[in-house]
């Protein structure tokens, strides 16, 4: 492919045809000196669908640790001997705080994440009444990422007021069984389904770098396009000592923005938004993220890691003539200090990160 190539690409798919998958192949292969190209091509196509906005969101680990599943990538597995965080549950009224410091930050929805499979009961009720007192409030929309649910579960936590919940593929069909061998693939699109069914939105995305090819990749993205989640988080590992993963290099900055680029291209209309991984792999190219097509991205922490200010977060949009959609709250500084306590329980262990 050539430049006009690229941009005849562009061109295409703002008038309504989908990327061939044999373009999205050549677009992986670009040499170097063709990526600016790519990444105007993305960054048109987001401007078309979203404008000057972007958007932001926030998480909270609200249980964290001893999880009985084997994700190759995770240090809250039982499976492995990492820097260990011991289990952990935060009290709701923490969980509230986290809402709050989040909102002040200009995080647009939050969400409230907890380690394990899958939620019991007492997880649905606990968390589904946490999630209707941040609805309640009226300035951000409540989402939840709990595991894998039934169709019962999925209706009660759209019941308790839940708009959004986040369970992400990861990988590849072909590719999962080699991170993953606890559950299956489809116990994950089960999950999707019943999301969808209990009229709550999707959001579903994966993690790169796990040693996954651009083939996988790009069953990934596909399967995603004919999924259509609202929301696709993108998320870069870094390898955490203890995991099966811990040797895996670090993406670089340029491949993850072409990630974002591509994954752009073959989800045009869709919330594309880089979550974590994003200062550890991109460092100083965390501007370039929306230049490659992201319209949006997770602020404030990780589930286990701190993430960087949110200031600086703002101030980046800032400076690229960005808007974020939802206007910055109270006091900033007050919300980070909130934040931090909040999401950062009883684990004293360095270096941890499960990307969202
Ligand atoms: S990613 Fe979730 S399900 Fe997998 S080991 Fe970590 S906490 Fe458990």
């Amino acid at each position: 492919m050539n430049r006009d190539d690229i941009h005849a690409c562009a061109e295409r798919i703002l008038r309504g045809r989908p990327l061939h998958r044999r373009e999205a192949e050549s677009l992986a292969e670009l040499p170097a000196d063709l990526l600016p190209d790519l990444f105007a091509a993305a960054s048109r196509i987001r401007e078309h669908h979203r404008g000057r906005v972007v958007r932001c969101c926030s998480i909270v680990a609200a249980k964290i640790g001893a999880c009985g599943e084997d994700c190759a990538f995770c240090s809250q597995s039982g499976h492995y001997r990492t820097p260990v965080c011991q289990p952990a549950e935060l009290p709701p009224e923490q969980v509230l705080q986290a809402a709050q410091a989040a909102a002040a930050n200009g995080a647009e929805a939050f969400g409230v994440v907890n380690s394990g499979y899958a939620p019991d009961d007492g997880d649905i009720d606990r968390w589904g009444a946490v999630i209707r007192a941040i609805r309640d409030r009226g300035t951000m929309r409540a989402c939840a990422s709990l595991g894998c649910l039934d169709a019962d579960q999925a209706r009660r936590l759209a019941d308790w007021g839940t708009a959004c919940y986040n369970h992400n593929l990861q990988t590849s069909r072909r590719f999962f069984p080699r991170i993953v061998t606890t559950h299956s693939y489809d116990d994950r699109l089960a999950t999707l389904r019943h999301v969808r069914q209990a009229g709550m939105m999707v959001c579903s995305g994966a993690l790169f770098g796990m040693g996954e090819t651009w083939a996988d990749r790009f069953d990934l993205l596909f399967e995603l396009r004919d999924l259509a989640p609202d929301i696709v988080p993108l998320n870069f590992l870094i390898p955490i000592a203890g995991t099966p993963l811990e040797h895996r290099p670090r993406l670089p900055a340029m491949e993850c923005l072409r990630i974002i680029a591509l994954a752009r291209l073959i989800l045009p209309d869709r919330e594309i938004k880089v979550a974590g991984g994003r200062e550890a792999c991109l460092g100083d190219l965390q501007s370039w993220i929306f230049l490659a097509g992201a319209d949006s991205f997770l602020i404030g922490n990780y589930l286990t890691t701190l993430g960087r200010s949110p200031e600086e977060d703002r101030r980046m949009v800032q400076q690229l003539g960005l808007t974020l959609a939802r206007p910055v709250g109270s006091s900033c500084e007050a919300g980070q200090r909130l934040q931090v306590a909040a999401a950062s329980p009883a684990c004293p262990c360095p270096g941890h990160n499960l990307p969202a």
